[in-house]
């Protein structure tokens, strides 16, 4: 491909970035987008002629968890070059200009790429009180977010904060915090909940862009589905202890120590809709689960309230279905799936007490192996999805193009 002076590979030349390096992010964005190794040779060559796009992030009330996510792009480093295509023309914490300066970067920027430019938000909007709780340069967040959204190519709401308010909503906080969604309910946003979000998801949200000139098809959350369309549960590395009946019990425990599933312990991985386990944090090198503490559902809707507390394990619903979408999750259906979890591990814990000879508590049976289930005859209750929407039939409008087209592109 004759592309050595041009876009991206002209970067990862000065840069000292081997071209297999490059074809080797290029197939794990093909992967992490959901779709086959054959497309990496498409990204590449997209991506090495792929034009600049403006880019505005926005902070408002949040803690820069996911600018921190951000500057870490490091999967591998060619990540950050694609991120480097991008023109940052205006990010609170990172930009080199100051007061006024940094000020105009963010109105030239709007003004000369109308419809041109990606806007990013971080955190959330205070609204009580004419918004005053957060205010930039003498303007509020609520009105910069206007501004900037109106006439974006698409606005990204990067973290739980800017989905849904986040932690400063939580208990109906003060400040009267809501979502991006809330604030420009007419504007094409897309949803990276988390806290934080996986940079990764960023990166191959802009990559689909860049490629197929549209954005990845969504749920009715606007959240892309490559990435938020599987049960966390469907995809833990546990999986197989929950399915024998080898749960955690105490922190630091034996079952603890030999890595079996954190159910018990109040893992909301059935309720969470998210590619963590696949996608990873820190270079990809471990997620919570992984590292021993079970999921708290932060990329889910409302999660401090719905999810809390993170320590008592999902609670029984009788007669919850065996399959779910992250729309019906979305929609306040939390605790279905942890219902037929839950009837799956209680039927495990009462056969284990019925053979107990001395009916010991449950901190008395801590031992993994007096905990150690057999699977069930017939197998494990099925919790893997079958009805997702197939990817491009989402409930979002966002497949406008470059071009204007509608669609999927992929
Ligand atoms: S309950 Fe949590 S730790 Fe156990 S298999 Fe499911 S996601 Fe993994």
């Amino acid at each position: 491909m004759q592309t050595a002076a041009r876009g991206l590979e002209a970067l990862l030349v000065e840069r000292g970035v081997s071209r297999r390096a490059f074809l080797k992010f290029t197939g794990s964005m093909a992967a992490a987008l959901s779709l086959p190794r054959s497309f990496g040779p498409r990204i590449a060559e997209a991506l090495a002629t792929a034009p600049r796009v403006p880019v505005v992030w926005l902070e408002g009330q949040d803690c820069a968890g996911n600018t921190e996510s951000f500057l870490r792009a490091s999967h591998p480093t060619v990540s950050e070059l694609v991120l480097g295509i991008l023109s940052v023309d205006y990010h609170e914490t990172i930009m080199a200009p100051a007061g006024a300066a940094a000020e105009k970067s963010l109105s030239d920027t709007i003004t000369a790429h109308p419809n041109g430019y990606i806007a990013v938000v971080e955190g959330a909007i205070p609204t009580a009180e004419n918004g005053i709780f957060c205010t930039v340069a003498g303007s509020t967040f609520e009105s910069i977010v206007h501004e900037v959204t109106t006439n974006a190519l698409v606005t990204i709401a990067v973290g739980s904060c800017a989905f849904d308010g986040g932690l400063p909503r939580a208990h109906g906080g003060p400040t009267g915090a809501v979502g991006v969604k809330d604030v420009v309910p007419n504007a094409k946003v897309i949803n990276l909940p988390g806290c934080p979000m996986n940079v990764q998801n960023l990166t191959a949200t802009i990559v689909h862009y860049l490629t197929f000139g549209q954005f990845p098809a969504t749920d009715t959350l606007g959240r892309p589905l490559f990435a938020y369309g599987q049960l966390i549960h469907d995809q833990c590395e546990r999986r197989a202890h929950f399915d024998s009946g080898e749960y955690v019990l105490a922190w630091g425990d034996e079952g603890h120590r030999q890595g079996w599933c954190l159910y018990r312990m109040g893992c909301k991985g059935p309720e969470t809709f998210s590619n963590c386990p696949t996608a990873r944090f820190n270079d990809a090198t471990s997620w919570p689960v992984k590292s021993g503490h079970g999921c708290v559902g932060c990329a889910m809707p409302d999660f401090w309230d719905q999810m809390s507390p993170f320590y008592r394990r999902l609670p029984s619903v009788p007669g919850a279905p065996s399959s779910v979408t992250p729309d019906e999750i979305g929609l306040g259906f939390v605790g279905a799936v942890g219902a037929l979890t839950a009837l799956h591990a209680g039927a495990s814990y009462v056969r284990a007490r019925r053979r107990s000879p001395e009916g010991a508590s449950e901190s008395e049976t801590s031992s993994p192996s007096d905990l150690r289930e057999p699977p069930a005859p017939g197998g494990p209750p099925p919790l893997s999805r079958t009805d997702l929407p197939a990817q491009g039939g989402d409930g979002n409008d966002l497949g406008s193009g470059r071009d204007g087209t509608h669609g999927q592109g992929a």
